[in-house]
């Protein structure tokens, strides 16, 4: 008998599935599920145990793990039936990317229903789910930490403790509207360079070692030739799709209303990125959006 907690897995999609395998292989038991009946094949193919509902998923273990699409699908799900399933004191780990006011209300139900609860947004995409090198950005009660670490640890390299419920889905929408902004202006700076008659990799051998360095442009550089790795080489193929971008700006664009902060630049790459994924480049890497840059088609 393992003294490993008992996981119920909900959400086995293309985050979800690589770190329920990981889990799977450190040795832990699981009870996985998904509503799309693919999603539960590809587990049990994996060796994971799977069961006939979510709610299911929720009786008789230690810790519920959701890595849905939206916080509309973690409210509902909480609501209607994990919540109750499951025993008391369960621990409620919410690892899918949803608004912070939802994060914060799902901590709340899970506490007021007897439960534990943490908020644990993941960056590093599916590469880094498959690696095990995900960063977690943990919003969580101090006397859960290392409980909440342990298992973790088994799917991520780094966990960032932020602070209590919500604190991690807060940190997640400031970085990553922090990295829509600057992939604009990344791709702004390099279309200028075009028309100022610029080489590409001497823009970006400036770039790299000057005042405007960042990670758009160092690991992410959204012209083909001075990063061999990032997605411009392969006709930017994700990396981080533009839906994907297009739903955290979302979110950050629901924060700072709720907070009322004026931030011209976050709002301004929301509707951006809303509009270049709508228009036909969802499955487009982010940094695709240099071609309507350029085209002036934004
Ligand atoms: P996905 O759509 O591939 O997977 C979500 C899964 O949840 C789907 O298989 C869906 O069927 C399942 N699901 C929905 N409602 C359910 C329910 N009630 N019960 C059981 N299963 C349910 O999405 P993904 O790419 O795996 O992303 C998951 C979360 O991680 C999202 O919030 C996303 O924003 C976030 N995220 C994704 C990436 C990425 O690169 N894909 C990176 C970081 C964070």
């Amino acid at each position: 008998m393992s003294d490993k907690p008992v996981i119920g897995f909900l959400g086995l999609g293309h985050m979800g599935l690589p770190m329920a395998i990981n889990l799977h292989r450190a040795g832990y038991q699981l009870k996985g599920f998904d509503v799309v009946p693919a999603a539960v094949q590809a587990a049990q193919d994996a060796g994971i145990e799977t069961v006939g509902s979510g709610a299911e998923a929720a009786v008789d273990v230690d810790i519920v793990l959701t890595m849905f699409p939206s916080g509309q699908h973690v409210l509902d799900a909480y609501a209607q039936y994990l919540l109750k399933s499951a025993k008391p004191n369960t621990l409620f780990l919410e690892c899918s990317t949803i608004d912070v006011a939802q994060a914060r209300q799902a901590a709340e139900l899970a506490v007021a229903a007897g439960h534990r609860s943490a908020d644990a947004p993941v960056s590093g995409g599916v590469v880094g789910a498959e690696a095990g090198t995900l960063t977690f950005m943990l919003g969580a009660q101090g006397e859960d930490l290392e409980e909440i670490t342990a298992v973790l640890e088994h799917m991520g390299k780094r966990i960032v403790h932020c602070g209590g419920y919500g604190a991690g889905q807060a940190a997640k929408v400031c970085n990553n509207m922090l990295l829509g902004i600057s992939m604009i202006g990344a791709a702004e700076a390099f279309v200028l360079g075009e028309r100022l008659g610029l080489e590409h990799q001497a823009l970006y051998d400036v770039i790299s070692s000057a005042s405007g360095q960042c990670w758009a442009v160092t690991t992410n550089c959204p012209v083909p030739g001075p990063v061999p790795t990032s997605p411009a080489n392969r006709d930017y193929q994700p990396g981080f799709a533009a839906a994907l971008m297009a739903k955290d700006l979302g979110l950050a664009a629901s924060a700072l209303e709720h907070t009322t902060t004026d931030a011209q630049l976050g709002s301004l790459a929301a509707a951006l990125y809303r509009k270049f994924s709508d228009e036909g480049n969802a499955g487009t890497d982010f940094s695709g959006i240099i071609n309507a840059i350029r085209d002036g088609s934004l």
